[in-house]
């Protein structure tokens, strides 16, 4: 037994607690060879293909020190699994490179539980990494598998295609706010709200099932319009946002409307799906929505570019287009936590 901070090596550290963190249960018969060998390898399923994506954190930048280790381990991954969810693929495994500026065996314990909480969750092994001294920064890389030209793009959204959106918005910026101190909120209320900016719920299944419906899809992460439009970007159209019908959580329904609009149509860090798709397929999503037991909303529609760079045309609840003015205001309010 390690007391908190004393040597231990790499190859232990790997053993104690990464290696055996991983319920015996999770089997992939995608997994050729796992954690333990130079690298790991990966059979995708016949017709399919992998998906990458990578998340760097680093303390200070991307969370405060002294972070609760345990929040942090699943929230390292669950961005991960949400950029693959927001493809459509399928999680297969992830490689964790971690920096530590101490080995402080009571730090990785709590880490390590966060992390294969959401790793057994999703049947996702850790089949890799790295580890070093340095300052404290944790990059994961998750691969997924979509079967071939499956894959959900950014830069398939057609004018006239519905825009959907998961979840609620706006909750972990609520909880931001609080956490800062620039609102109150009940001691209910603030756990409820934290709990979705410190352990958000990557869209994995809604994103398979999604799969030849979406025509378009990203998750949201640094705030719903500003995502969206890299969507836009990417599909060469333009959006019509209703202010109006973004969903928001009861604790954020409670606050001002002003609040409410800016945090929903504005706060990083809800990892929800931000979707579009042709108004045939209402039916389908709305059912994929209930079997789910996740809500799914209409917020806007797809329409043809106006000028060379693309735009959003935010309606408000009067069904009045905001101005130019008035829709950057709004925009303003984007801050993504950064320290
Ligand atoms: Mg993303």
């Amino acid at each position: 037994m390690h007391s908190p901070s004393s040597p231990i090596s790499e190859f232990d550290l790997i053993e104690r607690f990464f290696k055996t963190g991983m319920a015996s249960n999770i089997t992939n018969p995608s997994l050729s060879l796992g954690i333990g060998d130079d690298c790991a390898l990966i059979k995708p399923p016949p017709g399919e293909e992998i998906a990458i994506t990578s998340d760097m954190l680093v303390e200070g930048r991307h969370f405060f020190a002294g972070a609760d280790p345990e929040l942090l381990g699943f929230k390292a991954l669950a961005v991960n699994l949400s950029d693959l969810a927001a493809m459509g693929a399928k999680p297969l495994g992830f490689t964790l490179a971690i920096a530590l500026p101490s080995v402080n065996t009571k730090w990785l314990e709590s880490f390590s539980n966060g992390l294969f909480r959401l790793a057994n969750q999703f049947s996702c092994p850790l089949i890799g990494g790295d580890t070093t001294a340095g300052p404290l920064t944790i990059s994961i890389t998750a691969i997924g598998s979509i079967p071939t030209d499956k894959a959900i793009r950014r830069s398939g959204a057609k004018v006239g295609d519905d825009i959907w959106v998961s979840g609620t918005v706006g909750d972990a910026r609520l909880a931001l706010a609080a956490l800062r101190h620039e609102m109150i909120l009940s001691e209910d209320e603030l756990k409820k709200v934290a709990h979705r900016m410190h352990q958000p719920t990557p869209r994995v299944e809604l994103g398979i099932q999604l799969r030849g419906i979406a025509n378009a899809a990203l998750d949201v992460s640094d705030g719903l319009l500003g995502d969206l439009k890299h969507l836009l970007k990417q599909s060469q159209v333009d959006a019509e946002i209703l202010l109006a019908d973004l969903p928001k959580s009861v604790s954020l329904q409670k606050q001002s409307i002003a609040i409410q609009n800016q945090f929903a149509a504005c706060g990083g860090d809800d990892y929800e799906l931000c979707f579009t798709a042709s108004s045939e397929q209402r039916d389908t999503i709305m059912e994929i929505g209930r079997a789910l037991n996740l809500p799914l909303t209409k917020i806007g529609c797809i329409t043809p570019m106006h000028s060379h760079q693309t735009q959003i045309r935010i309606i408000s609840a009067a069904g009045k287009v905001l101005s130019d003015t008035e829709s950057a205001t709004l925009l303003k309010s984007f801050d993504h936590f950064s320290a």
